[in-house]
């Protein structure tokens, strides 16, 4: 099967900068991806394993492919995208084929990452389909015993391997197939929570850094009132703001106003809900 399904972004410029807060997620990260290739002769003389996969959960829109993004941007490893949707969704075969290719690609460019999003589609539609669904139950079962078996292979190849990270990412961590979560699988996880009023004050840094912001602006204030938003929301309200001083001034527009980020605010939605601020 050809890999342009798969998309190569590792020519893409996130770094850890883009990303505001989260400095224990990112410090985790940075240690699951670059000590192992930074410290190769230390983990051989110490005896240590580099981690083989990483599964990132959490709630949608809360940084989990931008972490995966500015992780491969700032160890220089490229990396290879796959969707568990998509994956799921193809012709008999064509899912396993897609895959083993994937892995096939990744370990010719070690050091990598394959990063699969939305992982519970592959193998959550067993667990919430159950019997009921036997077609759909027998593509999950397949792809998974695929994603297992390379897993399982680039764990006991010590050449290839080295350098190969599959970083994978879910909403629904509690219906993901417990032989994922093995150690040499997805054994190390993260969760990624909603973003706090500090982590939203960060965010709102990052996504206004490249606009003129007028000085009756107090990002501080914003991020307090920003309760259950995600920083897909945060980078929203920012354009939002900008759109409404560019809509006043039209060419003229020299700054984003405090009044602007209020009106942009007065019709924002957040994306979270009370209880996945609650479970978090
Ligand atoms: P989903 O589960 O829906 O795939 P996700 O957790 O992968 O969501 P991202 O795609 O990383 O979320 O985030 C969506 C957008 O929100 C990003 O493109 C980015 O602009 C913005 N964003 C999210 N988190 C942050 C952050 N911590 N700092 C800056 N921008 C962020």
């Amino acid at each position: 099967p050809s890999l342009s399904r798969s998309s190569d972004v590792s020519l893409d410029t996130v770094s850890w900068r883009d990303i505001g807060g989260y400095n224990k997620v990112k410090e985790r990260l940075q240690q699951a991806l670059e000590w192992p290739v930074q410290h190769a002769d230390a983990f051989k003389r110490l005896g240590l394993h580099a981690p083989r996969g990483v599964l990132l959960y959490g709630p949608p829109g809360c940084s989990k492919t931008t972490l995966a993004r500015a992780a491969a941007g700032a160890s220089g490893m490229r990396l290879q995208v796959l969707s568990g949707a998509q994956l799921f969704s193809m012709y008999v075969g064509e899912g396993e084929g897609l895959l083993r290719a994937a892995f096939q690609r990744s370990r010719m460019t070690a050091p990598s990452i394959l990063f699969i999003d939305e992982i519970d589609a592959i193998v959550g539609g067993r667990a919430e389909e159950g019997a009921s669904s036997s077609g759909s139950s027998d593509a999950s079962t397949r792809i998974l015993s695929t994603l297992l078996t390379e897993m399982d292979g680039l764990e006991s190849s010590t050449v290839l391997s080295t350098g190969v990270l599959v970083l994978a990412a879910t909403n629904r961590p509690h219906v993901l197939d417990a032989a994922l979560l093995r150690p040499g699988r997805l054994d190390v996880l993260l969760y990624v929570p909603p973003p706090d009023s500090e982590e939203r004050h960060e965010i709102l840094k990052v996504h206004s850094r490249g606009m003129p912001v007028a000085q009756d602006v107090d990002l501080q204030a914003l991020a307090q009132r920003t309760d259950r938003f995600t920083g897909a929301d945060l980078s929203n309200l920012c354009q939002e703001a900008a759109l409404m001083g560019l809509r006043e001034g039209m060419d003229h527009a020299t700054e984003v106003k405090r009044m602007h980020f209020e009106s942009a605010l007065a019709v924002a939605q957040p994306s979270l809900s009370v209880e996945q601020i609650r479970r978090s």
